[in-house]
């Protein structure tokens, strides 16, 4: 029985959560346990430190904050204040920038707070001026219709959704679709590369109020300095969302043209991916955005989460130290290594490669769609998710890509070696499963035939990799 802090610290939690719902605890703790087995390759996903869990859990989450460090609705803010200074001042130190806005609860609402702050700086609006100022709720009919006119219309130009490119770019799904007239730029067929020529030929033709680079499936570096000379050659405010590289961009991983704080009028990010902190948002601006990012709350955000701030506060705290970068770097070395795996047993890559944490397969080659591929791979214990290839004929829900990443893993401590055994195991499921039909015997997208046998020993494989990297090895709930 291991005696230490954090040990104690989840162990007591735990207990205390039981006594009230102990199915809540048990929910906690099964995660844990499925979280450990799982070899989990979803890029978009990492493991928080016990210090970042930990200072999320308690009488922050009691406060009502709404307003900026030193200016609040609410009495009694002191401690809020001091961590939202601190949470905002690691960022700045962190990242370069000018200012930061930590409140964002998510990388949506960041990119929403980044849109207002643009809208607001760029178009001459007294009623959104007066939507500022005044509770959302006390705006009236004609106040909204005027806010419409004012701002419609405005054209927002980003990477389209199958090229890896995010749903909060202005895509239909999103509220963000609805505010502006959007068009997108893909990637080279021949290539999977952006080309940045036809994002300039794009933007001269379309001229974006916003030009939005960043991305979610995209397994390449952006030469931010080129698209910020697109941006400024139409007069368009450049935005970088980088929630999936912020971590690399921490970790001076992607450094000059690559790493976007220097080149971008405002940069989001989530807090979550490979930054590796706590499931939230951040807004890093210049001063001329400052005032206008600031109003996120309330202009779209709810109260703020000053527990959660509290916990980006740690988690980049420990994105300052040194062993982040080293952390970043094997990151990318394990993308690369997991990538050459791949494509030294015959797989295809969007790219045919990767230069950052993510890997995009195209399983057509296999025969399979990225949905029976996702699942088959799930039965033998390897997490991924499906994800669109450029031009998908499959379609957004089917698809024909898997998309992979390393932070997780990486956080874990697998290195290099591992990643070309996690190939090796990946080929052979893709190798051995095929498509399955339907009922009338029709070829199916969603069916597939894996013998069980295979799928019960790569997962036992999978599972002998994990065993000496174990997951928080520094809790035991006993
Ligand atoms: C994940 C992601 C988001 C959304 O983050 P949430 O915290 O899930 O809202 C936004 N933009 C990009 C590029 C992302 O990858």
């Amino acid at each position: 029985m291991s005696h230490n802090v954090e040990s104690t610290a989840f162990r007591s939690a735990l207990e205390v959560i039981r006594a009230v719902e102990p199915r809540v605890a048990d929910a906690i703790g099964a995660e844990l346990a499925d979280q450990r087995e799982s070899l989990k390759l979803i890029a978009s996903e990492n493991y928080a430190s016990p210090a970042t869990l930990l200072a999320m859990g308690n009488w922050f989450s009691d406060k009502y904050a709404e307003g900026t460090v030193g200016r609040r609705f609410y009495a009694g803010c002191q401690n809020v204040d001091t961590v939202e200074a601190l949470a905002a001042e690691h960022a700045k130190e962190l990242f370069g920038a000018a200012h930061a806005y930590v409140q964002p609860h998510s990388g949506i609402d960041a990119n929403l707070v980044a849109f207002w702050a643009i809208l607001a700086d760029r178009v001459e609006s007294p009623a959104l001026k007066k939507a500022q100022v005044r509770q959302v709720n006390d705006l009236t009919e004609a106040d909204w219709f005027a806010l419409r006119r004012e701002l419609g219309n405005q054209r927002m130009l980003g990477m389209s959704l199958d090229a890896g490119g995010h749903l909060t770019h202005g895509f239909r799904p999103n509220i963000s679709g609805k505010m502006f007239d959007q068009r997108s730029y893909g990637t080279d067929p021949a290539t999977g590369l952006i080309d940045y020529d036809r994002v300039a030929e794009a933007a001269r033709e379309f001229k974006p109020l916003i030009l939005v680079a960043g991305y979610s499936a995209y397994p390449r570096k952006v030469n931010f300095r080129v698209m910020r000379e697109i941006a400024d050659s139409v007069g368009a405010t450049f935005m970088v969302d980088m929630a999936h590289f912020a971590g690399l961009v921490a970790g001076k991983v992607f450094t000059g043209d690559f790493d976007p704080v220097p080149h971008a009028h405002i940069v989001t990010t989530t807090t979550h991916k490979s930054l590796r902190g706590p499931r939230g948002g951040m807004v890093l601006c210049g001063p001329e955005l400052a005032d206008q990012v600031d109003r996120g709350c309330p202009m779209v955000l709810g109260g703020p989460l000053p527990h959660v701030m509290a916990a980006k506060a740690v988690a980049l705290a420990e994105a300052r130290r040194p062993d982040f970068a080293d952390y970043a770097q094997r990151i990318v070395d394990n993308a690369r290594a997991l990538a050459d795996g791949l494509l030294r047993r015959g797989a295809t890559l969007v790219t045919g490669g990767t230069d950052n944490h993510l890997v995009l397969i195209d399983v057509s080659g296999y025969g399979l769609t990225g949905r029976q591929a996702e699942q088959a791979l799930l039965d033998s214990g390897i997490v991924t998710n499906r994800n669109a290839v450029p031009q998908d004929p499959n379609g957004a829900w089917y698809t024909s890509g898997i998309r992979i990443g390393t932070p997780a893993l990486t956080t874990r401590g697998l290195g290099t070696a591992e990643m070309d055994a996690t190939a090796e195991l990946m080929h052979t499921v893709l190798t051995q499963t095929s498509a399955g039909t339907g009922p009338d015997g029709a070829p199916s997208k969603a069916k597939y035939v894996l013998d069980p046998a295979t799928a019960e020993s790569v997962g036992k494989q999978a599972a002998d990799l994990l065993t000496p990297f174990p997951l928080y090895p520094e809790v035991e709930l006993g």
